[in-house]
Formats: structure tokens, sequence, C-alpha cells
């Protein structure tokens, strides 16, 4: 459980993190929070020789409304987003998502950009932002992009990130007062999702059901259609290849994902 060796240096600004990423090339990582990627480090399944320290960048962190949107820098720890007046109004799906995180510890350190790219499947926040329709802003030395959460998660703990860009932040829709639902079926407290499910507006995106967050678009079809939550829900595994561990074989996971797409459409948290 000792990482390889690798080079550290504490980026002084996002410039800074950009000029690092180029000139130190593939073999290095950025570090924000570093809850995932000590972990894998330590298990040698990531052996990077460089780290690029983005996690006290006070230009990544805060939260602020821009038009209909709320803007979060990929810095900003799961704690504050979870614990943002702004963010309960206006997203509260994905300030309720960020609570959900792990434990207290896990919240503090870890960040919303850190989870994005980091790209678990069973992960709450790319569920989450998938669920809402959101998007995340892209920086590198030839500008920024923007790219909407659906097309973001490209495969199993894979993204659209090109080498040389860094996740400055993302953008959430803000709907104060519209309903939604989250559920999130774990075996012991502070795990991930064995399976999850998150609804808003009738988008309805789905955790653990395949290599990337899904969204549930049978289900979707249906309820824009007119069937009831209820009826919508058992189309909710349409289309899904879920994996299989010694959590939940492929058929308890399609049958996790009806079950708790019809609490979520029921606004049930
Ligand atoms: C015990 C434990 C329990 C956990 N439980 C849960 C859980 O229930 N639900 C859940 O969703 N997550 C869970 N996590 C993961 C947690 O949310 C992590 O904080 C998160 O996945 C990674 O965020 P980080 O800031 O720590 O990223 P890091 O570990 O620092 O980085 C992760 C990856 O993202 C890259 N990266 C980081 N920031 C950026 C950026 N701005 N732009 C581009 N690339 C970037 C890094 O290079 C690295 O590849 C758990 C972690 C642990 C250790």
């Amino acid at each position: 459980m000792i990482p390889a060796p690798f080079d550290y240096v504490a980026a002084e600004s996002t410039t800074h993190a950009l000029d690092l990423l180029d000139s130190l090339g593939e073999d290095a990582k950025l570090l924000a929070g570093g809850h995932s990627l000590l972990p894998m480090m330590k298990l040698r399944l990531a052996t990077p020789a460089a780290l690029i320290d983005i996690g006290r960048l006070t230009e990544l962190i805060g939260i602020r409304s821009d038009g209909d949107e709320l803007v979060i820098g990929a810095a900003t720890p799961h704690a504050a987003v979870a614990g943002s007046d702004l963010v309960r109004a206006d997203a509260p799906l994905l300030a309720h998502s960020a609570a959900q995180v792990g434990d207290p510890q896990i919240r503090h350190r870890g960040t919303i950009g850190g989870s994005l790219a980091h790209a678990d499947p069973a992960a709450d926040l790319p569920m989450a932002l998938v669920a809402l329709g959101g998007r995340v802003d892209l920086l590198s030395q030839d500008g920024t992009r923007s790219v909407a959460a659906d097309d973001f998660f490209t495969g199993f703990f894979e993204t659209s990130l090109e080498p040389g860009e860094l996740i400055a932040s993302v953008r959430v829709p803000r709907q104060p007062g519209a309903a939604w639902g989250y559920q999130k079926f774990v075996r012991r407290a502070n795990d991930w999702a064995i399976v999850g499910a998150a609804a808003i507006n009738g988008r309805i995106a789905l955790a653990n059901m395949g290599p990337t967050p899904l969204r549930a678009r049978a289900a979707e079809q249906a309820l824009a259609d007119g069937a009831s939550p209820a009826e919508a829900a058992e189309l909710a595994a349409e289309g899904t290849e879920p994996g299989e561990d010694v959590h939940a074989d492929r058929d308890y996971r399609r049958h996790l994902a009806r079950v708790l797409t019809r609490r979520a459409l029921e606004n049930r948290t």
C-alpha cells in the first residue's frame, strides 16, 4: 500500500497548472482532494511520475449563480456543495447528492471536479450531473470548451477530458421548486451505490447500471407519453448492461433500477 515514487508540485494558479500539464505531459496527474487518486496510487493502479496539486487554488473554489445556471468551481469540496444555501435552494438534488458521498472526512477533502474526472459509474455526483442536465467547463492552453454531462462520460472511468485539459467548473440549471428524487442502494453506510437513481423534470439518471452514468431513456419517454411513475419505472433497466460483482448480479441490478427509479419518480430521498 505504498505508492511508486512521484514528484509533487503545488500549482500557484490555474495558468501555472496548465503550464505544468503541458510541460510534464501525460506522466503527470492533477491532484485535487486525493480521495480517489491516492488510493489508486497506493494500489499501484495509477503510477503518475508527478502530481500537480490544484486542491488549494482559490480560483477553482466557490459557488455562484450566473443567469439560469449555478457555477461551481471544480475544486469545491463536496461538503461546501452540500451545505451551500444557493445550491440547496436552486439545485437541491445536487446538494443532496454531495451529502451522500462517503463520510464527513471524504466530503471535506473530495471535490466535485475530482469526482467527475474520476468518472466512477457508481459515484454520486456524475449521476446527479446527468440527471440535472449539467455541463462541465474544460480549460486548456487552447482555451475553454463546455461539454454536456451526457457527453462527458465516455466509458468505464473514462471522460472526454483531453491531455492538457482540466475541469475548471461545473454548471447546473437553476431549478428552484422543481420536484426531484434521489435513491442510492448501498450495503453499508458511506458506500458507493450498488445501483442509484436520480430524477428531476422528466430526466432520469442511473448509477452503476453500465460503464458510465446512464439516462433511463425508455422510462423518460414513457413519462413524456403520459405513463405513471410506476409504469415508467418498469422500463428503467431497458437497454442497460450492468456489470456483476459480489454485491449484485445483473438481474438484481435491473430489479433495483426499476424499484429505485419508481421511488425517485415519487420524489423520495
Ligand atoms: C472511503 C471512500 C468512500 C467514498 N465514498 C464515495 C461515495 O459514496 N460516493 C462517491 O461518489 N464517491 C465516493 N468516494 C470518492 C470521493 O467522492 C472522491 O472525493 C472523488 O471521487 C474524487 O475527488 P477528489 O477531489 O478526491 O479527486 P482526486 O482523487 O484528487 O482525483 C481524482 C481524479 O480526478 C483528476 N482530477 C481531479 N481534479 C481534476 C480537475 N479539476 N480537472 C481534471 N481532472 C481532475 C485527478 O487527476 C484524478 O485522476 C469515496 C472515497 C473514499 C476514499
